[in-house]
Parts: structure tokens; C-alpha cells; sequence
């Protein structure tokens, strides 16, 4: 028989499904892929549930129901002053993933070169790869991941494509500072690139402090393309409603690729969509300062039991050094460990590595109930303590 693709025949299963099914599989709190356990809004929920019964359930426009699409620009108008036209500059699609894949699928030629931050989001390099790119990687540096500027202007070169910028950033927690936010667009600038801005937590900043789009920036409103995603805004991840802004020839090549992708998204579901887009400042404020309480709660817990805690600034994530309990393996087999005899799941940070030599660090999620936190605080209290 020939062969299949030596891409993604070469490629494991996605850690979040590895270890889900882990957890599943020991009965453990399961703080490892990131999802809510309570559903978001039930006005959201009960549009979508109307929408099912009333319609619209037939393929929509390609690009997304017009209003959707226009609850979109008026959201970018509304939180970050953006001026944009729904009908060139915006597109819906099933979930960031696939915005993610249609900006690189439109954008990268075979040969192109692709700087991408280290630890980085599943998704990105095998797309990168399908589409011919090559990944020029720049690492964050713990306690505080900062960004280095020296390396970031070492990866960048007349053959760069695009910079893809997750802010605020998964799996760290860290939201990007204005500086690195302004010598990213110097570069991009500079060498005449793109950027690719996964911005799925935009509406996770805590502490008072707002996400700023890297498209708002001196330079970028023409070489931007800012992704976000229902799921995180509205906590339903399973629903895959992404977006995409950009500047009309970009959005209409990444538009392409989702016509032969996926082509439409749910219809019930983005009317669902642009009517929580205007939900009032107050849903967007409670949703971050609700997350932020839930931060500190684990933080606290798992301090308590002796983790060495990193911050985190935005997302569902925060990172943890497990070696001050004394454990000496890998980072995998310490989550492995724990999901098997403490009952509680978590994600290795070399997960999110090309090269695992990272492994003392390990990435636990707070979107939970207060009680959920609680129990997975207890139970690695109580294994700990008797290990
Ligand atoms: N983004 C989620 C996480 O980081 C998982 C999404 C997925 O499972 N693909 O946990």
C-alpha cells in the first residue's frame, strides 16, 4: 500500500484527548483540557435552542449570517475602537481552530518561514507544516515568560512570513506587555510579514487590565488577522463559533480555505452568537473577575500543598513546578501519576514543546466549580502528605 501523509501519520493524539480520557478512565477530577464544567449564559442558550425550533437551519451565507457578522464589528468597535466592515473584514467559522487554519492555509507558501512562541498551542505546527511553512521557534522564559527580544529578532528574517501571537496565552497565562506588543509589530514591519493573533482568551484579562489587540497597534490594522472564539467568551467550547477579522484581501484568502474546509458553521448557533456579542459591559466584566477568584483558588490550594506556583495574567490556565514535592520523572509521568493515584488530571507543559526538554512544569485548569477545585485540592493534599 502507499503511503499515507507523513505529516499527520507522524503525529500522536492530542494530549487534552490523551489525557481526558485518563481521567475518565480513573475517575479523576479532570483540571487537564480546558472547558468549563457549567454551561455559559441561558439566554445565549435558549436563543440557540429557539433558533433550532424557528430556524435558520439551512447552510447560511458562507462567511457567516450577516448578523453575526455585524455583532463582530460592533464588538471590536465597542472594546477595542477598531473600525470595521462586516461585509470585507469578517468572517465565522467552525470554532478558532479552523480560523487558525484558514490565516495559515491562506497566508503560508511552501518555503515561507513561520515564527511561533514557545510553549505553543496545539494546533499550530502541524498546520504550519501542512502548509509548507517553516517553524522559526522563539521560547518564553520561566517564572515570567518573557519574551526575549534577542531571539525574537533572530527568528525573524527576509523569508518570514507570518508571526503567529497567542495573547493571553495558553498554556502559560501570560498576556503579552504593551513592549513586546510593539517590538512584535516593529518586526512584522520591518520584514514586510503578517500576523496571525490567536485572541481566543480576549475576555480572560484579570486584575483590572484589558486585552490589546495586536492589530491596534501602530502598522498592524493591515497585517493583522485576529481570531476569537464563542466557546471561551461565551463558556461553550463545544459549540465552535470562531471568527476572524482582517483587512479585506487577507480575510478574502483565509476566506478561501474555509470554503473548502467547512464551508458554513452551525446557523442556530451564531445567531445565538451575535446576540451574546451584546450582552451588556457588566457579563464581560463578572465573566473575568468570576475567573479570576477561581485562579486564586486553586493557586492558594496548590501552594498549600506544595507546588511552586507560576501567575497567570488571563486564560483557563495556570503553570505549576512540581519538583519542590519531590518527584523526579518526567513531566508526563508526574501527570500520569497524579490522574492514576491522587484522582486528579492535569497537561504536561512539554506537551506544548517541539523538542520535550522542558519537564518540571505542569499546567492545571481553573474553569471549574468551586467545589471541583476544592476536591482536587484535597485529594493532592492527601496524596502528598502520605507520599
Ligand atoms: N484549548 C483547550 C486546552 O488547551 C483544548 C481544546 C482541545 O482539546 N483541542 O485545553
Amino acid at each position: 500500500m502507499k503511503k499515507t501523509n507523513a505529516i499527520l501519520g507522524g503525529l500522536e493524539t492530542t494530549i487534552f484527548e490523551v489525557m481526558s480520557a485518563l481521567a475518565v478512565e480513573h475517575g479523576a477530577v479532570n483540571l487537564g483540557q480546558g472547558f468549563p464544567d457549567t454551561d455559559g449564559p441561558e439566554d445565549i442558550r435558549r436563543t440557540a435552542a429557539d433558533a433550532i425550533i424557528e430556524g435558520p437551519n439551512q447552510y447560511p451565507r458562507m462567511l457567516g449570517l450577516p448578523e453575526l457578522r455585524s455583532a463582530v464589528a460592533e464588538h471590536d468597535r465597542r472594546f477595542y475602537g477598531l473600525d470595521v466592515d462586516p461585509d470585507r473584514e469578517v468572517m465565522v467559522t467552525s470554532g478558532a481552530t479552523e480560523a487558525l487554519a484558514d490565516c495559515l492555509f491562506g497566508l503560508i507558501e511552501p518555503g515561507d518561514e513561520v515564527v511561533l512562541i514557545e510553549p505553543v498551542y496545539d494546533t499550530y505546527l502541524p498546520v504550519v507544516r501542512l502548509a509548507g511553512g517553516v517553524p522559526r521557534i522563539v521560547r518564553l522564559e520561566p517564572p515570567d515568560w518573557a519574551l526575549p527580544e534577542a531571539s525574537l529578532e533572530a527568528a525573524f528574517s527576509p523569508a518570514t512570513k507570518l508571526i503567529v501571537l497567542n495573547s493571553p496565552h495558553n498554556p502559560v497565562g501570560k498576556v503579552f506587555t504593551e513592549s513586546e506588543l510593539e517590538h512584535i509589530a516593529r518586526l512584522v514591519v520591518h520584514f514586510d510579514a503578517f500576523a496571525v493573533c490567536d485572541e481566543v482568551y480576549e475576555h480572560l484579562v484579570f486584575d483590572g487590565a484589558r486585552h490589546r489587540p495586536l492589530i491596534t497597534m501602530p502598522g498592524m490594522r493591515e497585517r493583522c488577522l485576529r481570531v476569537g472564539s464563542a466557546g471561551k467568551t461565551f463558556s461553550l467550547t463545544g459549540w465552535k463559533v470562531g471568527y476572524v477579522i482582517a483587512p479585506p484581501a487577507l480575510l478574502a484568502v483565509a476566506g478561501k480555505a474555509h470554503q473548502y474546509l467547512t464551508f458554513t458553521t452551525a446557523p442556530n448557533l451564531q445567531r445565538a452568537v451575535a446576540y451574546g456579542l451584546g450582552k451588556d459591559d457588566a457579563y464581560f466584566a463578572s465573566l473575568a473577575d468570576d475567573m479570576a477568584k477561581k485562579r486564586d483558588r486553586l493557586i492558594r490550594g496548590l501552594a498549600s500543598v506544595g507546588f511552586e506556583m507560576m501567575d497567570s495574567a488571563g486564560t483557563y490556565f495556570v503553570c505549576a513546578d512540581f519538583r519542590s514535592l519531590g518527584f523526579n520523572g518526567t513531566d508526563e509521568a508526574f501527570c500520569r501519576h497524579i490522574t492514576e493515584h491522587a484522582g486528579v488530571a492535569a497537561v504536561p507543559l512539554s506537551a506544548f514543546y517541539e523538542n520535550a526538554d522542558v519537564d518540571r512544569f505542569v499546567r492545571f485548569c481553573f474553569c471549574k466549580q468551586d467545589h471541583v477545585l476544592d476536591e482536587a485540592i484535597e485529594r493532592l493534599g492527601r496524596h502528598f502528605a502520605s507520599a
